[in-house]
């Protein structure tokens, strides 16, 4: 922050800033629609009283006495509160409505023929940009039907090895994950976005946590699964490039 570092009256409006700021000066709605208008407030008294001292004051008072829940009778500014004033610290500022998380559960399946892996490219943006990802399928109850009308597809020598799932939480998501190990006796011509990758170069490619977690499980002994999809099914959805990739 250019206030505390270099001594720039420029202020430095972070969540609990915000928070103090808004009671302060009893602003209504969410005060980051004001930051322009509070910035512009802030900066004589920056200028005049110093940039860290106040940034780090305000920034200190919202840690400690003006949390969510204010501590006003500790406050050393209480006598200039407009939100004090008005009996309004309970909605000034208004509470964030947080999203509740997605959720979705997934066959996450590690793919082998002949050597190679089959995973996808990285995206380019995105919550897991720049990382590989194994094939992953989002069940949903058309991904079932399907699986019971593909379990009598004709592929031979096919291995299916899975683990115990787990759940993968993001900032506004959660995914139920269940592992597979697919081994084909050969590659087919991979759906869009996916790419065979050599064994020997697996355990170089950036993956997230959560392909992280079932590349580590791959050397580990799994078991056949007795319930789930079928290796047929599975091997049909990736093929038919029904991939979602997270
Ligand atoms: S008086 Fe209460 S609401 Fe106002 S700045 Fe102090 S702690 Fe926050």
């Amino acid at each position: 922050m250019a206030s505390i570092a270099f001594q720039w009256p420029e202020p430095a409006l972070e969540g609990n800033a915000f928070r103090v700021l808004a009671r302060l000066l009893g602003i209504e709605g969410d005060p980051k629609h004001h930051a322009n208008e509070l910035r512009s407030w802030l900066r004589p008294a920056l200028a005049k009283l110093g940039p860290s001292r106040i940034t780090q004051s305000l920034m200190e008072l919202g840690a400690t006495i003006c949390l969510p829940s204010p501590k006003c009778l500790g406050c050393p500014v209480a006598d200039q509160c407009e939100a004090k004033k008005l009996d309004a610290m309970d909605r000034i500022p208004p509470a964030i409505k947080r999203r509740k998380p997605m959720e979705s559960e997934l066959w996450l399946v590690a793919v082998e023929a002949e050597g190679f892996w089959l995973l996808h490219e990285p995206a380019q943006k995105g919550l897991l940009a720049g990382l590989w990802k194994w094939p992953a399928i989002e069940i949903s109850s058309s991904v079932e039907e399907n699986i019971a009308a593909d379990s009598s597809l004709p592929y031979a020598s096919l291995e299916l090895r899975s683990w115990p799932g787990w759940t993968q939480i993001y900032t506004h998501r959660r995914e139920l994950v269940n592992p597979f190990h697919l081994r084909l006796e050969q590659r087919f011509e991979s759906p869009g976005g996916c790419h065979w990758i050599p064994g020997n170069e697996l355990n170089q490619l950036a993956l997230g946590k959560r392909d992280q977690r079932l590349r580590e499980l791959i050397t580990t002994t799994g078991t056949t699964p007795l319930h789930g999809p079928a290796a047929t099914s599975l091997l049909s959805h990736i093929k038919r490039d029904a991939i979602h990739v997270g």
